[in-house]
């Protein structure tokens, strides 16, 4: 009986002591677990820490980001308010305190280098009393080489960063009453360099990356601003000079004209009374010799009936010459009254061809006219038409060789007709062509020292035709043949 209390005491503590070593190990897995909770607790914490200080950078830099863009829309208003004016002082007086104020500043000021004479000259001040701006003005000038440098070394101060040599930050806060700055050179392709400051009082305000950014892109616009306006006061005043030398060129133009017409008015004059002096005389030589060759002052012997006959030829040319002469003074000086009708051109070319019509023969040159039958008629001179075609007509003549072709044509148009007088003559030389309009101008060739002539016929024509109110002008090729045209109006 003890033994099986005994037994069953043994068995009871056994079974105590198994329980208590399960109950053990379960406290060790509770601790373990408990362990592995903790870890796991710490790595959230680490893992919500990171995320809250990723948050407020983002929210900082979702921050930075709203300003750039609000500075550079500023920016871009500015921007087309500058280039609205071409004036230097305009482009400054633009940046007004509004938009200073959306870019996070109340003061500024901007200087630019007169080189002339070696100062700055201030031409922005936002934020500041006269008096405080001249200071400002007096103590940048008295500063001069440290502002001078940063803007050879094209370097941008600010209360975040100071260039190595420039002013200490305090200096500039003090003299500009400020508590962050942002100082930024401007730098023109050509003319007076500059800086502008911007600044603020406010104690919060940091300078940004940003903020210099929108600032030095503000000191380019300026820049570029000043470039455009100094472009175009250049172009201004080249523009002024030039339209001063034209002024200048027309007046002495217009003079030497008026002395050209004074000069042509004595020459016309001149030859118109000479002409007309030569002509009295010019009829007694010819009269004397028409007397002597008829024999009426006795016999005259064959040789010099023969000499009396050049006289009287000669006579002839030197008439006709003092005519011509006579005749273009008295169109240059508008001493011709001409007799203006409505005419048809045909019959007037038929009767200068009838009259020329022995000649045309004698060297059997073909002739022919060909004007449209509806052609209009013509507003012109009946005289002086029949000149014109009597002397063209007459030129072709004397310069086409036998079997050659002559023709008049008309080519008409609403309000101007064009007469073409054509020859399959010798032509005349292109250097040439010019002249031949000119007085007693005669191309220098074998031609004309066989074929008599005096130069004025072409002149003469040229005359008439201007006179109309039409042109004239030749078309010629050595060896083929030349091309007169004239216009005139139409009726
Ligand atoms: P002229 O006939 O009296 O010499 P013009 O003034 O009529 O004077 O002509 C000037 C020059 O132009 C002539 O000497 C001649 O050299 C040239 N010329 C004029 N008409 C013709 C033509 N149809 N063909 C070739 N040369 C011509």
């Amino acid at each position: 009986m003890l033994n099986f209390i005994f037994f069953i005491i043994c068995l009871i503590i056994a079974g105590m002591g198994i329980a208590l070593l399960l109950k053990m190990q379960r406290l060790k897995d509770l601790e373990k677990r408990t362990a592995g909770l903790n870890t796991s607790l710490e790595e959230m914490d680490e893992q919500a820490k990171l995320i809250i200080r990723t948050d407020i950078e983002l929210n900082k830099t979702q921050e930075e980001l709203d300003k750039k863009i609000a500075g550079l829309s500023t920016l871009q208003k500015l921007s087309r308010e500058m280039s609205t004016t071409l004036e230097e002082n305009q482009i400054f007086k633009k940046i007004g305190n509004e938009y200073l104020e959306d870019l996070g500043f109340e003061k500024s000021s901007a200087f630019l280098w007169n080189s002339l004479a070696r100062e700055f000259h201030q031409y922005l001040n936002i934020g500041y009393s006269e008096g405080e701006s001249l200071k400002i003005k007096n103590t940048v000038n008295s500063d001069k080489d440290y502002y001078l440098d940063l803007m050879r070394a094209g370097k941008t101060a600010s209360s975040v960063f100071i260039p190595e040599g420039f002013l200490p930050k305090n200096n500039i806060c003090r003299l500009f009453q400020v508590n962050e700055f942002i100082i930024c050179p401007i730098i023109p392709q050509e003319g007076n360099q500059g800086f502008i400051f911007v600044g603020t009082q406010n104690i919060e305000t940091r300078i940004t990356e940003g903020e210099q950014e929108i600032i030095t892109i503000l000191a380019n616009q300026i820049s570029q601003a000043l470039d455009n306006a100094r472009l175009f006061e250049k172009t201004w005043r080249s523009q002024q000079e030039l339209e001063i030398k034209v002024e200048e060129r027309t007046r002495q133009l217009t003079e030497a004209l008026d002395k050209v017409k004074i000069i042509s008015k004595r020459k016309s004059d001149f030859i118109s009374s000479v002409s007309h002096e030569l002509r009295t005389p010019l009829t007694s030589i010819k009269g004397y010799a028409a007397i002597l060759l008829a024999g009426k002052l006795g016999a005259v012997p064959d040789e010099i009936k023969e000499r009396l006959a050049k006289i009287n030829r000669h006579s002839d040319e030197l008439v006709h010459m003092v005519n011509d002469l006579l005749d273009i003074a008295r169109i240059e000086s508008g001493k011709v009254n001409m007799n203006i009708e409505a005419l048809e051109l045909r019959p007037i070319a038929e009767k200068v061809g009838d009259m020329l019509s022995e000649q045309f023969k004698t060297k059997n040159i073909t002739f022919s006219i060909n004007i449209p039958a509806d052609c209009k008629k013509i507003m012109a001179d009946r005289g002086q038409i029949e000149r014109v075609l009597i002397n063209l007509l007459g030129n072709a003549l004397k310069f086409t060789p036998e079997k050659g072709a002559i023709s008049v044509k008309a080519a008409c148009s609403n309000k101007i007709i064009q007469v073409d007088i054509t020859d399959t003559g010798f032509g005349i030389p292109e250097e040439a062509q010019e002249k031949i309009f000119e007085e007693f101008y005669r191309v220098d060739n074998t031609i004309n020292q066989e074929v008599k002539g005096t130069g004025l016929g072409l002149t003469l024509v040229k005359h008439i035709i201007e006179a109309h109110g039409g042109k004239i002008w030749v078309k010629s090729k050595i060896g083929e043949g030349s091309t007169f045209s004239f216009t005139l109006n139409c009726a």
